[in-house]
């Protein structure tokens, strides 16, 4: 946005801040009606990574006494759905095609990878994440009694199209000549606008986004020091 909002400024910078694009990531979290298929099974997590979910998982138990959690398998209980082995849709090459409606297109950059699978992401229907809890789940533990059609009370389906500030790929981007990385070029200072966010700092954690804040901040402030100014 700033870069079509400050056409004087410069082209180096305006680079930069468009290098910033997000990952994309989902979770899908579903209710049962109980759990005793992992019961039966003997698992708290199924690891399925050629299947549009990377994988499922029992939620940590809720303990409202005291902290004793509540372990009867007859209860209802939640299954997070996972992307894959990491955070990030690109991680999982199954979802990635099934969102998308076709294989990611070689040689793209990872900022366009991005934006293509956020694209699919926002446009791909709930009933296709439907469908894939209701197949992964009555595949693995439908021989231990689960039922989709009888077991599943609820499902939800978290979308971040903007989830997650990338920085540089040091296996494919070539190295800054100066040594300055691009979310540093990106986050200079220009006139009144001082640049925030996770994305200034090139890692997407919630502590580096509370500093770059702060940075941010400081720049606007004016540092009166009086004498001091002229030594
Ligand atoms: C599922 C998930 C799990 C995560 N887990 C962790 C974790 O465990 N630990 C951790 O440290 N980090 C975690 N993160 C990352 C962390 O949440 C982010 O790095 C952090 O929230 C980024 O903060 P931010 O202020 O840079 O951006 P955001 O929190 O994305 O805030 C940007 C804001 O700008 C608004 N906005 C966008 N465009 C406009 C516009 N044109 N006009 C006005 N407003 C606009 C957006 O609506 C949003 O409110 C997680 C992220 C996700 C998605």
């Amino acid at each position: 946005m700033i870069p079509y909002l400050c056409p004087e400024m410069p082209e180096e910078q305006k680079a930069a801040l468009h290098k910033a694009v997000r990952a994309a990531n989902q979770t899908t979290t579903v209710l049962i009606r109980n759990w005793e298929a992992f019961k039966k099974a003997g698992v708290n997590r199924v690891d399925t990574p050629t299947r549009f979910f990377g994988g499922f998982a029992l939620g940590v138990p809720w303990a409202p006494n005291e902290g004793v959690p509540d372990m009867d398998p007859k209860k209802g209980v939640l299954v997070t759905f996972m992307t894959g082995a990491n955070s990030g849709i690109l991680n999982n090459e199954t979802m990635t095609r099934t969102l998308m409606g076709y294989d990611m297109p070689d040689k793209l950059s990872m900022q366009e990878q991005f934006r293509m699978v956020r694209m699919g992401l926002l446009q791909t229907p709930f009933a296709t994440f439907e469908r894939a809890v209701r197949s992964q789940m009555n595949d693995a533990l439908g021989p231990y009694g689960f039922d989709a059609a009888r077991d599943i009370v609820g499902i939800t389906v978290n979308r971040w199209p903007h989830g997650f500030a990338m920085a540089q790929n040091s296996l494919f981007d070539p190295p800054s000549p100066t040594g300055e990385q691009p979310y540093e070029i990106a986050r200079r200072r220009f006139g009144r606008i001082s640049i925030a966010n996770s994305d200034a700092s090139g890692q997407d954690l919630c502590n580096t986004a509370i500093d770059q804040g702060f940075r941010a901040v400081e720049e606007m402030v004016p540092h009166n020091y009086g004498y001091f100014n002229r030594i």
